[in-house]
């Protein structure tokens, strides 16, 4: 079984109260913001290593984004991908989530011979949870996202138990297909440091957008239907207020105060 996943190298979370945004250009100033591969990401890797265990095939890391993004590939193939693909290019800036998504789709059709295409469920800078589904229009392929678990009964037939408010769904889906995993899929593996000496001898291909064979129009910030409007800052308010008397009076006057400002 070959396995794409896709990977998104983002800001850590741990320094969002730090990130500043260029207020004429409505980007992330990514200057001195440690970046991280997108949590969720590594999910969707253990998903297809497993599955690799189990199938055989290889496992190809892909992301689209600036040279630095090559470190989250090398992250992917230390916990054992075989070969990682990045899309490198000035073409490719300022993509929203439909560009992203068409540019994808473009070099997985012209690189990657795949039989399942694994992506995380969101990202924790955008968050849009779109790229996987519009990439699986693209590839004219079904698709589930929000993957809790997966169990493939054969090779080629996979039932994804889907992760819907109060409950799951499960759906059957045959392969060729696309499936965004959220973090109780699994548990990622930490790269051993055989793991990470390997990553020297992988192979790491770069594209830029000659390679796609695409209309420049259709990429980065040109080929994107959406543009950042505007940008404010999102104030939160906390509201104090201190109960006193005896417990059992307190909790159902704070359950009381709760309701009534519609915090539960
Ligand atoms: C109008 C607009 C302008 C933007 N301009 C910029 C900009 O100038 N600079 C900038 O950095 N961002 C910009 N963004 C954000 C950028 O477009 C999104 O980060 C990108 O489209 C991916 O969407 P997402 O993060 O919401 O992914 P989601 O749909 O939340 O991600 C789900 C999964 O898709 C996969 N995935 C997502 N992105 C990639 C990727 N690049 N490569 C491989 N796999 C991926 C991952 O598996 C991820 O877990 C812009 C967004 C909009 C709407």
């Amino acid at each position: 079984m070959d396995i794409v996943v896709c990977i998104k190298q983002v800001p850590d979370p741990d320094y969002f109260s730090q990130i500043v945004l260029d207020p004429v250009t409505k980007a992330i100033r990514r200057e001195g913001i440690p970046l991280i591969m997108n949590p969720v990401d590594r999910n969707a890797i253990e998903a297809a290593l497993q599955l690799q265990e189990r199938f055989s095939g290889k496992v190809t890391v892909l992301t689209m984004g600036p040279p630095q993004s090559r470190e989250a590939l090398e992250e992917g193939l230390a916990m054992g991908a075989e070969e990682a693909v990045l899309l490198c290019d000035r073409a490719f800036a300022g993509a929203d989530a439909f560009a992203t998504a068409y540019t994808l789709a473009a070099a997985i059709k012209e690189f990657c011979p795949f039989n399942l295409v694994l992506c995380g469920s969101e990202t924790v800078d955008s968050g849009t949870k779109m790229v996987g589904p519009m990439l699986a229009e693209f590839l004219d392929i079904p698709y589930a996202t929000n993957v809790r678990a997966m169990n493939f009964v054969t090779e080629g037939i996979c039932l994804a138990e889907t992760a819907i408010e109060n409950g799951c769904m499960k759906v059957e889906l045959g392969l060729p297909a696309l499936i965004t995993v959220n973090k109780a899929i699994n548990e990622p593996r930490i790269p051993t440091v055989l793991g990470i000496m390997q990553v020297a001898s992988k192979k790491l291909l770069m594209y830029g957008a000659n390679g796609l064979g695409v209309p420049p129009e259709k990429l980065g910030l040109a080929g994107s239907p959406t543009r950042v409007a505007s940008l404010f800052d999102f104030k939160q308010k906390r509201r104090l207020e201190t109960l006193r008397g005896d417990p059992q009076h307190v909790a159902s006057k704070a359950v009381a105060k709760l309701r009534e400002w519609h915090a539960v």
